[in-house]
């Protein structure tokens, strides 16, 4: 059996009439840039998310970078980032001549952990930029608290999580000060190559990335500012609209793999309930875990169903590299996410962190492995990843 690591062609398929109507009237249009789906889609978006601003931008990236342009980050203003996370969370800091900061992670959620954040801050501090790392809400009050108290920036980093809720059920991506997704393929909402967008609830901060998002123009060929071209596509917006309706029940879907796999390893021995973090015989697989699952009442109120979107489904495993080969010959497609945190980064040496400053990251780059999770899954090729994990362990 193959298995790999996303199918993007089943997707395609399920809305093939709809996706290719909506490209077709953008062709028919012949109007590619800033057509009327962007603005259908920011007003969309802003529905889905219960927030008051969307500007639609040309990637995941550039919705960074845009926001920190927005907030006017300087050279040698310090910005504060989880050592373990896509690379473009730092590296946008770094094109902007600030200077990021990094804190490791919480071992259980592989997010930034908030009780290390205020010993980093100085009076050079700007903002600190939490990530919602594979589709699961950073502890983002605390994070807020911290803001608060320092007068600091909240950029959320939601890239792979558009539609996740916090234990309270905010949004994220609305709870700061901008948040920022990316549309790449291979996030639970993807178009058909790059694109992001950015919300926000300040009017402001909303008009000013609306200009800087066309080189800071306002009137046209006026520039009182200096922005870039982060437009987002009039053809990405289009496939977009289409997919956004669908998106919930692909997150469920991706939701109930993350439960059969949980089963799956649990009668396979590999682990346990009650979520261990340490390797041993009944625990050879560590499972990842959803901390802000809805209590029962929340459960019959129907809410808080996004505590978790499952972007990507990591387990952590002691032989993590053998393993990944196993799969490789095995057909399974698997990833690594992510193999060298910040701190650890050639470009990033300048910075002279200490290595044993971050030991979870440390410990999440070697163990970390991903198994395919995207909601065209069937039961049968979890149920084969599975059998295949276990004939390796054994
Ligand atoms: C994908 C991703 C980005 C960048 O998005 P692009 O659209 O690829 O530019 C940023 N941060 C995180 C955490 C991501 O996963």
């Amino acid at each position: 059996m193959k298995v790999p690591l996303l199918d993007l062609k089943g997707q395609y398929q399920s809305i093939k009439k709809e996706i290719d109507e909506a490209v077709q009237k953008v062709i028919d249009s012949q109007y590619f840039i800033m057509g009327p789906d962007v603005a259908k889609l920011e007003e969309e978006i802003s529905n889905y998310l219960n927030c008051q601003f969307s500007v639609g931008v040309s990637s995941g990236t550039d919705a960074l970078l845009l926001a920190l342009m927005a907030l006017d980050i300087e050279p040698g203003d310090e910005i504060i980032v989880p050592t373990y996370s896509f690379f473009a969370t730092a590296g946008i800091v770094a094109r902007l001549n600030a200077k990021p900061v990094f804190v490791d992670i919480d071992p259980i959620t592989f997010n930034i952990d908030p009780k290390l954040i205020e010993k980093k801050i100085t009076s050079k501090t700007k903002a600190i930029i939490p990530v919602h790392l594979y589709g699961q809400s950073a502890d983002i009050n605390p994070i807020m608290q911290l803001a608060r108290k320092y007068s600091l920036f909240v950029v959320e980093d939601a890239a792979q999580a558009i539609g996740t809720q916090y234990k309270d059920g905010r949004f994220v991506g609305t709870i700061g000060d901008i948040g920022c997704f990316s549309f790449f393929p291979s996030k639970n909402l993807g178009g058909f190559g790059d694109g992001g967008i950015v919300t926000t609830n300040n009017p402001n901060l909303e008009h000013k990335l609306r200009i800087m998002r066309v080189h800071g123009m306002e009137p046209k060929y006026y520039h009182k500012l200096i922005g870039g071209n982060f437009r987002l596509d009039s053809l990405q917006a289009a496939i977009l609209r289409v997919k956004l309706p669908h998106l919930d029940k692909w997150s469920d879907k991706r939701r109930q793999n993350a439960a059969l796999y949980t089963k799956y390893f649990f009668e396979a021995g590999l682990a346990e309930e009650g979520g261990r973090l340490a390797f041993d015989s009944n625990n050879k697989v560590l499972l990842p875990q959803a901390v802000y699952k809805p209590n029962e009442e929340q459960i019959a109120q129907g809410v808080l169903k996004n505590y978790h979107i499952y972007n990507q489904f990591v387990i952590r495993v002691e032989k993590r590299d053998e393993l990944w080969e196993y799969m490789k010959k095995k057909d399974i497609g698997c990833e690594v996410y992510y193999p060298v945190p910040f701190h650890r980064q050639e470009c990033f040496q300048y910075l002279d962190c200490k290595d044993a400053d971050y030991p979870h990251s440390n410990f999440a780059a070697v163990n970390s492995l991903a198994l395919p999770v995207y909601p065209e899954l069937s039961e049968e090729q979890i149920k084969f990843v599975v059998d295949t994990i276990t004939k390796f362990m054994k």
